[in-house]
């Protein structure tokens, strides 16, 4: 007969299987750092290369043949890696994607303008966000733009001595009328207008003579000038460093959690991994915010074009179709968290909670599954078994209820070669806002299950 106590699924929290938590807040410290350093896709991609360099990964196009153990790195237009190791079996793929990049303010190209004694800058919101969020805000400035000298790398506002930026909210006292609109339209995109400089150039009284002075700093010091923005990429982030928070440090708030926190597990199990049978591969990309399109994102040829030259370096006679169908991947990416402030969004049953362990959904997108990969049975079961057997403490569900709203991943783009996929990674509190809040033990999770898959 049956034990009653079998019957029941336990919802543990994840933090009584580690008994020394020690291992678990020195993993999530690094997570921070890299993270702080991490905030817009090239920086993160920046970052990768470091970390792979240091640990002996070779430039993919100057290996010709690719034998066991070997470890590589392939960098995209500065924007995507793939780095992989050779595993024992070369026709097929472990693979774990994540993406780069985050919900932010990018700069219109003719940004710059004066009004009302200020210098201001024009900005176009990349992302889902929620434009509220993004006032009285401090915000850092970050890009790249080439000149006819130089590459000019911008970073402002990162560094405690450097000027920060904001988008000024309206005052409570005069807000009568924008505090009855809805929200979507409390703040406008178009309202989004960065705070830039207040000192005219001389004494002259004609026009311009703020915007005039702060292009003379931004030539002066930054050797950019109005002509360059047409050309550049210039972003605002908040410049908020990752923090704990609560009285036991058990979380983390940070910007860009989604998706950095997959790509900095991923990477670390990637690094860890001691014996793999298939190649195991991370996949770094771009543009999954807006939809995964463009040269760059999941939805382009990227991945397959790799593949090709995989096969080339490492003589295998089959195509990039068989070498997929072989393969198995990982749509790497965070999901909701349930919200005690916002339970009416979330069915309980399904939904995720800090500090019960990595995620596991075996579908995103929304409404009847739309735009979503529904991992099989054969492949959860295949998950199940890795999580079985390393004890890694897990939650499956769903992101929220069906009809409220959803939300897509790469795993529809990774799983279109004919690959198995699944959507794993941490559930993260107020996902695309400002400031996201992770469990640290959900994150180590994330990184044990990560680096058991590519053990497998
Ligand atoms: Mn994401
Ligand atoms: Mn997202």
């Amino acid at each position: 007969m049956a034990k009653q106590d079998n019957l029941l699924m336990k919802h543990n929290s994840a933090w009584n299987s580690f008994k020394n938590k020690e291992e678990i807040f020195k993993f999530t410290e690094s997570y921070k750092k890299f993270l702080s350093e991490s905030k817009t896709e090239r920086a993160c991609i920046q970052n990768i290369l470091t970390t792979l360099k240091k640990q002996n990964f070779k430039e993919f196009h100057l290996i010709k043949n690719l034998k066991k153990g070997d470890k590589f790195y392939k960098l995209i237009k500065e924007k995507v890696i793939i780095a992989g190791i050779v595993g024992e079996e070369l026709d097929s793929l472990n693979i774990i994607g994540s993406h780069t990049d985050s919900p932010r303010l990018d700069l219109k190209p003719n940004p710059v303008y004066e009004d009302s004694e200020l210098a201001l800058l024009q900005t176009h919101y990349y992302g889902g966000i929620k434009k509220y969020h993004w006032v009285n805000l401090p915000l850092s400035l970050q890009g790249i733009v080439y000149t006819k000298k130089e590459k000019i790398i911008l970073s402002i506002g990162e560094k405690e001595d450097e000027p920060k930026f904001i988008i000024s909210d309206l005052l409570p006292h005069l807000a009568r009328d924008q505090m009855e609109k809805v929200g979507r339209k409390v703040v406008e995109a178009e309202q989004l207008r960065i705070l830039f400089g207040n000192i005219p150039i001389n004494e002259n009284a004609t026009k311009n003579q703020i915007k005039l002075n702060v292009l003379k700093i931004l030539k002066e010091q930054y050797h950019v000038s109005e002509e360059d923005f047409r050309f550049a990429e210039f972003s605002f982030v908040p410049s908020l460093k990752p923090t704990d928070i609560g009285l036991d440090r058990s979380l983390i708030g940070a910007y860009g959690q989604d998706d950095k926190v997959c790509v900095f597990t991923s990477l670390m199990a990637l690094l860890k991994t001691k014996q793999t049978k298939n190649t195991a591969i991370t996949f770094f990309v771009d543009k999954e915010e807006i939809g995964s399109a463009g040269d760059v994102g999941a939805d382009s040829f990227i991945l397959q074009n790799f593949a090709q030259e995989y096969i080339e370096k490492t003589n295998l006679k089959i195509g990039t179709g068989k070498l997929f169908e072989n393969s198995r991947s990982i749509s790497a990416d965070v999901t909701a968290a349930m919200d005690p402030i916002y339970k009416e969004v979330h069915d309980k049953d399904n939904a995720s909670h800090l500090g019960r362990g990595v995620s596991i959904e075996k579908y995103g997108g929304s409404g009847g599954k739309y735009s979503s990969n529904d991992a099989s049975a054969e492949y959860m079961n295949f998950i199940r078994k890795i999580l079985v057997q390393n004890k890694i403490p897990h939650q499956i569900g769903e992101l929220g209820k069906i009809d409220i709203g959803g939300g897509g991943t790469i795993a529809m783009f990774m799983s279109k070669y004919g690959m198995d996929c699944v959507d794993v990674g941490p559930c993260v509190m107020g996902m695309h806002s400002p400031c996201e809040v992770t469990s640290k033990v959900d994150i180590y999770c994330a990184y044990l299950l990560y680096k058991a898959f590519f053990e497998n």
